[in-house]
């Protein structure tokens, strides 16, 4: 649709397709879902009496612009101990309106027009759309799955060049579930200081890590200085509707974030930031039980999915498995609509995240074993009907 009234790079975005299948799938009955990037369980109840209490006590005004420097030292203290890196709470850390925001104000703050960002496919939906809507220009890199979607430093090097200012990376990643591990990390940081590239480093799943603890890209040697990162409580705490995230990193780039926030934002919603701040000092045991339920839910459908002949990785965080569907000889489109059409199960097809997620679907675990059950069940059967 063109507009005489609206901007050029906003009619140029591409609507989201996950929207599409939510909406087919909204209009059918007996649904069965695996498309919503969403924990299934209600956020922690000392979270939620925690905001509220905070409204009975009168806590209904703008807190400072960078959040409650409470909720900002309890953030860096979490930091520190989860990834061994401080941060100065004071000017190092702004609380945002979801990790989101964090992103949209990162690369506002460091791009200048035509200035490139490496984006590494298949990856969650806004990065590239963010990147043009702050004026700058996306450079894809696909990770695929011989290398278990991981990227290499070479694929970054080789698309690096003089416009280059930042990457962003997303580890556990969003749609793959890939997990960058501290040698993988520290290969690729070697090419970021060698070409001053700026790191906005999407780490919102870093606590839905199965097999080992996530390593934070800024704990890496010689990143901290030059990566922005980026985390939330949607997924880990289950709040989702909070929209509550944070981005901590060096000073210069923190205030400069925080200023356009201020003139955007002015701060993230108060009573949302009193129950984060429940959910730093007393929400561990939460996590551990939701990330215990996960990683069942893991093993469970990976193991289903192998089964019936759509090979799929064990992906080591996050709660989405990324399974190839080329057995069948359909697009990931293809896939995803039939599946919807014939067994009322909706996937997410992978393309939507970039070109080289073509051939695979997303399949979210963070839903009940008795509807995974039934999910893999239609599935299955769909699968044995249309396997070539
Ligand atoms: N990053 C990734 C990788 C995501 O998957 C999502 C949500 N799907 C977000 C950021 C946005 O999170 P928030 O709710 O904190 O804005």
């Amino acid at each position: 649709m063109s507009s005489k009234y609206l901007a050029k790079q906003v009619q140029d975005l591409k609507p989201s397709g996950i929207r599409k299948f939510f909406d087919l799938a909204s209009k059918m009955e007996n649904v069965v879902s695996l498309g919503v990037g969403e924990p299934d369980f209600v956020t922690p109840w000392n979270v939620i009496e925690a905001s509220y209490h905070s409204l009975e006590q009168g806590y209904t005004a703008y807190t400072a612009n960078a959040g409650l420097l409470e909720l900002r030292e309890a953030i860096t203290d979490y930091l520190d101990e989860y990834f061994s890196v401080s941060y100065n709470a004071e000017d190092q850390v702004l609380v945002t309106v979801g990790a989101s925001q964090a992103i949209d104000i990162a690369l506002r703050a460091l791009l200048n027009p035509g200035d490139e960002v490496i984006i590494v496919e298949p990856c969650f939906v806004a990065y590239s759309s963010a990147v043009i809507l702050a004026g700058g220009v996306p450079v894809t890199v696909s990770a695929t799955s011989d290398n278990a979607f991981k990227v290499t430093a070479e694929q970054i090097e080789a698309a690096v060049t003089d416009k280059t200012k930042a990457i962003v990376l997303c580890s556990p990643n969003n749609p793959t579930g890939a997990v960058l591990n501290a040698q993988e990390l520290s290969e690729i940081s070697e090419v970021l200081c060698k070409h001053d590239i700026i790191a906005i480093s999407d780490e919102i799943y870093a606590e839905l890590s199965y097999d080992e603890k996530a390593t934070s890209l800024a704990e890496v040697k010689g990143m901290k200085e030059r990566t922005i990162l980026i985390s939330g409580f949607s997924k880990s705490f289950a709040m989702t509707g909070w929209r509550l995230g944070y981005a901590a990193g060096p000073t210069e780039i923190i205030q400069a974030m925080t200023k356009i926030h201020q003139y955007t934002i002015m701060c993230a919603p108060t009573m949302a930031q009193h129950g984060a701040l429940e959910a730093l000092r007393n929400g561990r045991d939460s996590v551990n039980d939701m990330t215990t339920s996960y990683r069942q839910r893991r093993n469970f459908v990976v193991k289903a999915l192998n089964e019936m002949g759509l090979s799929c990785h064990l992906p080591g965080g996050a709660f989405y498995v990324f399974p190839s569907i080329k057995a069948t000889g359909m697009t990931s489109e293809e896939f995803a609509e039939k599946l919807l059409e014939e067994e009322q199960v909706a996937v997410v097809p992978g393309n939507v995240f970039g070109e080289s997620g073509e051939g695979y679907i997303r399949c979210s675990y963070a839903t009940s074993i008795k509807q995974l059950d039934e999910a893999m069940k239609r599935m299955s059967r769909f699968v044995e009907k249309h396997i070539q």
